[in-house]
């Protein structure tokens, strides 16, 4: 074994594991606030974009300066409002809200960029943690070591090292998946194209979400006429026999909830189809039949019990990971880092300053998974009682979810 590190004299020394936009996030953010840091990466090679897009807030925008990767005002499409779009396109109501959408890969390039490569190895997979007071050691699959004052779990929502330190804590299905795609705007008709790509668009049927909104196209490109329209479909699935159905092969392999986008089965991908053109309002059902490639997400809740053990920090997915209505993951991952930046720099030591994370990251992670599981309590399949569905059935009016669906104000309320 080749161990690496240990705390310099008066320096201090950080291991960033995962190194996708939390750990970004958090080895920029730790670096300019003069740490030393080495982030490891278990993919062998640079990132690849899933494709697919995430909604922006402010916290997102200013993190990014304050890590050195300030984006100005390319990070991604802006869009002027909301829709929320009836069965035969009627729209049933609208709202101006303009924000920023972009793609996953867009927004890692400019974090990325501000990394040196030095601090970035990639083929790091974490397997083991050692901890001793005042230091820890992180081992790697390739045998290798490193040793620091402290270590940034953002290894995700299959965590490694949530999975050695706080063993309990695993993703609870939700009862529902969502079909994903990308359809490039050229392909779109001039109809689908005017109110798909000026507006976060919605459309409701019954138990199930529409929602789709503008984001960078190939390349990255946000420029109109190069960018592509990015939909997610909410749909109730059982744990059993609906899994089952939608993430089997055609060879019969059976994926459990998480199905490469070539493996799903053309019945499966036709029926979708199908469903759109008797479900949803004419511009999704069109958006939905020229998605070449559509993927499947099965939707989960994970909620950890502690953000820091000893001197591990958990962060980002590896912490909390809340359904995506609230549109909060990346942002989600840039306030911790943020947060344990800020707790570092003015707490009187190092395990004062994990405690004060710990305290206000674990409280904000635990409201926004309150707040997912309220927007998405109608959608789920069998979870809930005749009651709770009652319940949140009524949270389904088009107000409310245009109203509260990927905003990133009122969270003080959950
Ligand atoms: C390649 C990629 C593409 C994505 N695309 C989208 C998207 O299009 N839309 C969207 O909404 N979200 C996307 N996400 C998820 C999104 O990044 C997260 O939900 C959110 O930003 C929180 O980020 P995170 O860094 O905490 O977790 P993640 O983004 O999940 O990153 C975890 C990182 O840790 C690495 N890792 C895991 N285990 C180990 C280990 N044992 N040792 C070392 N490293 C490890 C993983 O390879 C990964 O790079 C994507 C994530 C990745 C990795």
């Amino acid at each position: 074994m080749t161990e690496a590190g240990g705390t310099e004299a008066g320096g201090r020394r950080a291991i960033v594991v995962g190194g996708s936009m939390g750990g970004l996030f958090a080895g920029l953010l730790l670096r300019r606030a003069g740490w030393e840091v080495v982030i490891c990466e278990r993919a062998g090679e640079a990132l690849a974009s899933r494709g697919a897009g995430i909604v922006t807030h402010p916290e997102l925008h200013e993190a990014m300066v304050a890590a050195g990767a300030d984006p100005g005002d390319a990070l991604g499409v802006e869009v002027e409002g909301r829709i929320v779009l009836d069965r035969d396109g009627t729209a049933l109501c609208r709202m101006e809200l303009p924000q920023i959408l972009t793609s996953w890969g867009r927004a890692y390039r400019f974090l990325r960029a501000a990394c040196p490569d030095g601090i970035y190895r990639h083929g790091k997979a974490l397997a083991r943690i050692d901890q001793a007071p005042g230091r820890v050691t992180a081992h790697f699959a390739d045998g290798t070591a490193e040793t620091g004052d402290l270590l940034v779990a953002a290894d995700g929502i299959l965590s490694t090292a949530r999975r050695q330190l706080l063993p309990s804590a695993e993703p609870a299905y939700a009862g529902y998946c969502a079909w994903r795609g990308l359809v490039d705007e050229d392909e779109l008709s001039p109809a689908a194209h005017d109110r798909l790509l000026r507006h976060v668009a919605f459309c409701l049927p019954p138990r199930e979400q529409m929602l789709g909104y503008p984001v960078a196209g190939a390349n990255e490109d946000i420029r109109p006429g190069h960018r592509r329209f990015n939909f997610v479909w909410y749909r109730p699935v059982d744990r059993e026999t609906g899994l089952r159905h939608l993430f089997t092969s055609a060879d019969g392999r059976d994926y459990g909830t998480a199905i490469p986008p070539h493996r799903i089965r053309e019945d499966v991908i036709a029926g979708m189809r199908a469903d759109a053109d008797q479900l949803l309002a004419p511009e999704f059902a069109e958006a939905v039949r020229r998605t070449r490639s559509p993927f499947l997400q099965a939707i989960f809740d994970l909620e950890t019990p502690a953000m820091a053990v000893g001197r591990v920090a958990l962060l980002g997915d590896a912490a909390f990971v809340a359904r995506p209505h609230v549109g909060m993951g990346v942002t989600k991952a840039a306030g911790d880092a943020m947060a344990l930046v800020r707790a570092l720099g003015t707490a009187p030591d190092i395990d004062a300053a994990l405690a004060a994370y710990d305290a206000e990251r674990r409280e904000y992670g635990a409201r926004v998974i309150r707040r997912a599981r309220h927007l998405g309590a109608y959608m789920q399949a069998q979870v809930l009682s005749d009651d709770e569905r009652a319940q949140a059935e009524r949270h389904r009016s088009p107000e409310a979810v245009m109203t509260e669906t990927a905003v990133s104000t009122g969270l003080e309320r959950w």
